[in-house]
């Protein structure tokens, strides 16, 4: 027999199987040795009272075999050697989740990708720790897995198209993230795992026909009578056929090559401000309840803050539990942190960014930039940390009530940041509008949080690719954009996802674009089917 169970338990319970069992058994009124296994379908924390419980969803198997089988189907990737191509430009979450869809429907997908294998990758990454060299074609942002693969791996989104979530979660699982990632209600793979993953997925596509060409940056697009029949390389070589333009938020050259093509383009609004960094055990006890910490079972507590200040709203954004502050810059002249953390979320550090929105309509001053005018403020606050660092990684820093009560810093805490840090007027070096907000949206959160304004927590700057600062405008139905027919502005780039799952859920919608655009042609239409 098989029942189906809702608990309530303390962690204790909850992560040792064998107090579980014995709790299952007590609930069913039934013998522990009648319990044959038990699956966990959902698992959430929930910590808003001093006691904290772990609500599960169980599946629980009475005198018969545990059922094995994957929670969802497997996909089948058929052969596509032969099939119609596309091309697909960005091996990031967008790219390569477009590449295995445009897969299961028969399509044939040419990923080209700028930056190297995932693996090349971390040589470089290095050398901007190590060395504050930046590889503008291989870094944080550029090379396979985009911008998702050294990061946290969180794989959560505030999309609403559950079928649509656990099929990108169906997909990652398949390509061995953990059973973790279908259970918990805040799932993540972590920095260690990502790339394994990505390399599976890299793997899927050769074998079922695909191709993966890295070091292979898309340098034009080719573009007449309104339609896209390709792309140009920097080696020089074509690639012919539909164009699912999915180059993540970072290709600033792609952006100046599409407005200089005459291709509309809209400002978009971002957020921009810092990367904050507490103590973990600080951020345990005060979301914990606890003075202890987190405990044996608990996992590094979380936090997600949200306020809005003179009309803008100041928030925590892409909260790395247990992780590292990374340098995130993609070309000569920036300095840009970002957030990860590995699986374990064990690092005795917590950060997140803490920034406030920026609208297109805040920034009249750039309106020379005209559609580019987003990029262009996002760029000049990366260069003025890059220069007040003296042209290196080492960041500016100020303690957060320092901050707040507009004060430099005598000394900073240690930090997870490699490449180090120095202390810096933050508030000054951010524009008043940002600084003002932020340092009222702190006080607020300090209020909600007691403990979490404190000067033990460091501001590290500058926080500025939270999304992307252009938006591609496409048809709201054929995906492709609004004046070119066969290009498909796709991902966060594009300005239409935010995150890991995202991306990957409009790369799905944007191969199925595709497809159905491909099935429209006749032979002589010139769809680009080659
Ligand atoms: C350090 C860090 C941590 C993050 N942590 C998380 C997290 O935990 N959870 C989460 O949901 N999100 C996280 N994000 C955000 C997430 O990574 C992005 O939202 C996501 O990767 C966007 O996917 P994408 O495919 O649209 O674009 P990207 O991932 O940016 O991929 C674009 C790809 O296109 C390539 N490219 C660009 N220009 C060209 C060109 N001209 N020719 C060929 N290739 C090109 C780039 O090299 C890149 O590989 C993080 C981001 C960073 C930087």
């Amino acid at each position: 027999m098989i029942r189906d169970l809702q608990l309530r338990l303390t962690p204790e319970c909850a992560y040792n199987s064998t107090k579980l069992k014995t709790i299952i058994a007590k609930e069913l009124n039934i013998l522990f040795n009648d319990i044959t296994g038990y699956r966990i379908i959902k698992r959430s924390i929930d910590a808003r009272q001093r006691q904290v419980m772990v609500n599960l969803s169980v599946k629980v198997f009475i005198n018969q075999p545990v059922d094995t089988t994957p929670m969802y189907d497997k996909i089948l990737y058929p052969d596509v050697t032969n099939s119609p191509q596309v091309i697909v430009v960005g091996a990031g979450p967008a790219g390569l989740f477009a590449s295995l869809r445009l897969i299961e429907l028969g399509l044939k997908p040419i990923v080209l990708e700028r930056g190297k294998d995932v693996d090349s990758r971390r040589v470089d990454m290095a050398n901007i720790a190590r060395k504050g060299i930046v590889d503008s074609e291989s870094n944080y942002c550029f090379g396979e897995g985009g911008a998702g693969a050294y990061s946290d791996g969180k794989l959560y989104t505030r999309s609403k198209k559950r079928g649509s979530v656990d099929k990108i979660l169906a997909v990652f699982h398949a390509h061995g993230a953990s059973d973790d990632i279908l259970i918990d209600a805040h799932p993540h793979i972590g920095t260690d795992k990502l790339p394994d993953v990505i390399k599976a997925i890299r793997r899927q596509i050769i074998k079922s026909g695909g191709e993966v060409h890295f070091e292979c940056k898309v340098t034009d697009l080719l573009v007449s009578d309104d339609k896209i029949n390709g792309v140009k390389t920097t080696s020089g070589t074509i690639y012919n056929g539909p164009v699912i333009l999915a180059t993540g938020h970072s290709a600033r050259d792609i952006y100046y090559k599409l407005n200089s093509l005459g291709v509309t383009l809209e400002p978009k609004g971002i957020a921009i401000g810092v990367r904050l960094e507490h103590p973990q055990h600080l951020i345990d006890c005060i979301q914990y309840h606890s003075p202890n910490g987190r405990g044996k079972y608990l996992p590094a507590a979380e936090y997600s803050m949200l306020t809005r200040v003179d009309g803008r709203a100041v928030y925590s954004f892409c909260m790395c539990p247990g992780g590292f502050i990374i340098p995130a810059a993609s070309g000569t002249n920036q300095q840009v942190v970002n957030g990860m953390s590995p699986s374990n979320r064990g690092t005795k550090w917590s950060n997140s960014g803490m920034v406030v929105e920026v609208l297109p309509e805040d920034l009249s001053e750039y309106d020379q930039y005209g559609v580019l005018k987003v990029m262009k403020f996002q760029e000049t606050i990366e260069k003025r940390y890059y220069e007040e660092s003296n042209g290196s990684q080492n960041a500016p820093a100020q303690r957060m009530l320092d901050f707040v009560n507009g004060k430099e810093s005598k000394d900073l805490p240690q930090t997870s940041y490699a490449p180090g840090i120095h202390p810096a007027r933050i508030d000054k070096l951010l524009p008043d509008f940002i600084s003002h907000r932020l340092r009222k949206g702190f006080a607020e959160f300090g209020k909600k949080s007691r403990g979490f304004l404190t000067n033990e927590a460091t501001l590290i700057g500058a926080e500025t690719r939270t999304s992307s600062p252009i938006r591609i405008p496409r048809d709201s139905m054929t995906l492709q954009h609004i004046e070119i027919s066969g290009l498909f502005p796709c991902g966060e780039g594009a300005g239409y996802a935010g995150g890991i799952v995202s991306a990957a859920i409009d790369g799905e919608r944007c191969a199925d674009a595709v497809a159905n655009y491909l099935s429209k042609c006749n032979t002589d239409s010139n769809c680009g089917i080659l």
